[in-house]
């Protein structure tokens, strides 16, 4: 990847969850930051949302590098709905009408598990890429084993963090925003929050840039037009609720 000249950057985000407003914010910050050469996509490019269709086509003019996750395979009928509570899954039988043969053929076509430069990506865990919450030291522990890469990048949780090796276990810490992290000695698992639904309590859609030399990570979070997001759901008949959060980021 990175080559002789200037530091190759990667735009690395997940869980845009059919937010275009979301999406469309991410990408024009990042510009202003400096850009990127490549899209690192998380998984659950789509549910819960109102434009599933849009984000799949801005992500495929896009240069990226995307693994699937649970709601992508579940809106092409390859996962099963038990796993999705009752609001989820009403947006993913809604999502799965949205969708052309061309959508449902790059959510098929997504892998599970990818890797680039130093990073592993996957959408939960690398124990279990799809369902598994990286949101315990018991689980990041356990996952520490299984990638070979220093770093690994997951979504999932929609949680930013950085969670770092430690002995057999690991250490969460926060992610401070704005700021630049020099990648360290230590293994890490990272995670950028979520675009299109953050659940930290920051309703911003949340991104992390990475810089190959000599390797950082920035964190950054955006407002976006959370109202215009809302009032597409509601026309869609998609469930309050899931309107609703948005505006907690919860
Ligand atoms: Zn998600």
């Amino acid at each position: 990847m990175a080559g002789q000249g200037r530091p190759h950057r990667a735009l690395i985000l997940g869980d845009i969850h059919s937010n275009l407003e979301a999406f469309q914010a991410v990408l024009q910050d990042a510009r202003g930051h400096g850009g990127f050469d490549e899209v690192w996509c998380l998984g659950d490019t789509v549910g819960y949302g109102p434009d599933p269709g849009p984000c799949i086509e801005l992500l495929q003019a896009l240069p990226h590098h995307t693994v699937a996750g649970n709601h992508d395979l579940a809106a092409i009928g390859a996962a099963d709905l038990q796993w999705f509570n009752p609001h989820a899954a009403a947006a993913v039988r809604w999502t799965a009408g949205q969708l052309s043969p061309g959508h449902r053929s790059f959510l098929a076509g997504l892998p599970q598990r990818l890797e680039r430069g130093p990073f592993t990506l996957v959408h939960g865990s690398p124990r279990d890429p799809i369902y598994e919450y990286v949101v315990s030291p018991e689980v990041a522990g356990a996952c520490f084993g299984l990638f070979t890469t220093p770093y690994c990048l997951v979504g999932h949780s929609h949680l930013p963090f950085l969670c770092l090796e430690a002995g057999h276990g690991a250490q969460f810490l926060g992610f401070p925003e704005g700021q630049g992290v020099r990648l360290p000695e230590a293994r890490l698992i990272i995670n950028p929050g979520g675009v299109g639904q953050p659940r930290d309590g920051d309703p911003r859609a949340s991104y992390v840039l990475f810089e190959s030399a000599p390797g950082d990570i920035f964190h950054f979070r955006v407002p976006y037009d959370v109202a215009a997001t809302q009032a597409k759901m509601r026309r869609h008949g998609l469930p309050e609720h899931l309107a609703a959060r948005l505006s907690q980021g919860r």
